[in-house]
């Protein structure tokens, strides 16, 4: 069986690394976001970083910002807006055609000018596919320290940025710091952190910032932007309920049994790791440390076993209902309503009772 896994000591590695920061780096204060903005759609994972954002900086006593780089100054008010309604104090924000499309260069040179001219403390962005590409750059470019895929932010006793990820599989977590760098720089994937209560009516101050860079001097140029219309990553990690299927199933044609439950219940499917290794399902539809993050209302997840990574990944859900034939699975350890159960004949059943359920309520509304 599965063991939960173990935060590391606080002072772990602490002792002997401590030097004192820089005299230049002391200037650096407050707590930013980046906030992902294409064509007008923030990631939902900004605002869930604003949220941690706040006790953040209010842990250390500073302010908290958010960053919107982009062309559209409508746009660009509009989600500066938001932004303070989510926590934000103030909203750094760079318009300039250069940033239409998310390019990096672009948007590197965008982010390092600001850093080095306002100096903020921590700098955290989102592990989405955007986020990766620019967290990695900005702080090689800053030649400061980033810990990718955080699962817990916190301040420690010296008021450094705690940063922790799993390691070692996902079988233990450590904690991170950036002891003698700045600014300190995290990524967390999107619903790993809960969305904050939105403030309707909070204002705060936008700081405007030239970018001075010329079409010309980039490199990479965008010839059409052409949106991912199948994708159903998004809907995935958001959706309220989550139908999963594992190698319990034993087959590509037994999956489709999670899939027509998902269909009746309006659910998104997915499934545990090895069936996207055996190719029963899209990398996209995996949940779990390296897959998805997902915080449904409902979850079911019929012959998984549970394994950490996978238990990593799901169990912010509000309901787990596992189905699976060995009453000392692991995913009985934390699911919420466990069926000892063979999940091939048992998924059919529950299929046409919700079928049958739904369509009568149907009629009778
Ligand atoms: P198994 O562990 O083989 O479990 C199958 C379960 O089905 C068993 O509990 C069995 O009792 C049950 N069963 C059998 N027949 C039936 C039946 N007829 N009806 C009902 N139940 C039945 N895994 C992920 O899922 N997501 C990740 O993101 C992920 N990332 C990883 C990252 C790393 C670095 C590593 C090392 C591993 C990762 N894994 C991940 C893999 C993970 O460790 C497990 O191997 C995997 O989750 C197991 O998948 P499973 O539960 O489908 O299969």
């Amino acid at each position: 069986m599965s063991e939960a896994p173990k935060q590391a000591p606080a002072q772990a590695g602490r002792a002997n690394t401590k030097k004192e920061l820089p005299e230049h780096l002391k200037a650096y204060k407050h707590v930013w976001v980046v906030i992902e903005c294409e064509h007008g759609a923030v990631h939902p994972v900004s605002f869930e970083l604003l949220g941690e954002g706040r006790k953040l900086a209010d842990k250390r006593g500073v302010q908290l910002a958010g960053v919107i780089m982009g062309n559209d100054k409508d746009v660009i008010a509009a989600v500066a807006n938001e932004c303070f309604e989510y926590g934000a104090n103030l909203v750094y924000t760079v318009t300039d055609p250069v940033l239409n499309h998310y390019r990096n260069e672009a948007y590197t040179k965008a982010m390092t000018d600001l850093v080095k001219t306002y100096q903020p403390e921590i700098l955290l962005l989102g592990a989405t596919t955007l986020g990766r590409d620019l967290a990695g750059s900005v702080a090689t470019t800053l030649l400061t320290g980033l810990t990718a895929d955080c699962t817990e932010l916190a301040i420690d006793d010296e008021g450094s940025l705690a940063a922790t990820r799993p390691t070692f599989g996902g079988s233990l977590l450590c904690t991170i710091l950036t002891l003698n760098y700045r600014p300190q720089m995290a990524t967390v994937r999107p619903r790993v952190l809960s969305m904050p209560t939105r403030q309707s009516g909070r204002r705060g101050c936008i700081v405007e910032h030239p970018l001075g860079l010329l079409e010309n001097d980039i490199v990479t140029k965008v010839l059409q932007f052409v949106a991912d219309r199948e994708s159903n990553k998004a809907q995935l990690a958001y959706a309220d309920i989550v139908v999963a299927g594992g190698l319990g199933l034993r087959s590509a044609e037994n999956f489709q049994l999670v899939k027509a439950l998902a269909e009746v219940l309006g659910a998104e499917y997915g499934g545990s790791r090895p069936l996207v290794q055996k190719g029963w399902m899209t990398s996209d539809r995996q949940i779990g440390q390296t897959g998805k993050t997902i915080r449904p209302k409902l979850y079911i997840a019929a012959g998984i076993s549970g394994a950490i990574q996978h238990r990593v990944g799901v169990e912010s859900a509000d309901m787990i209902v596992a189905i699976n034939t060995d009453p000392n699975a692991p995913i009985f350890d934390f699911a919420h309503i466990g069926i000892v159960a063979d999940a091939i004949r048992l998924l059919p059943a529950i299929t046409e009772a919700f079928r049958k359920h739904l369509s009568v309520n149907r009629l009778a509304g």
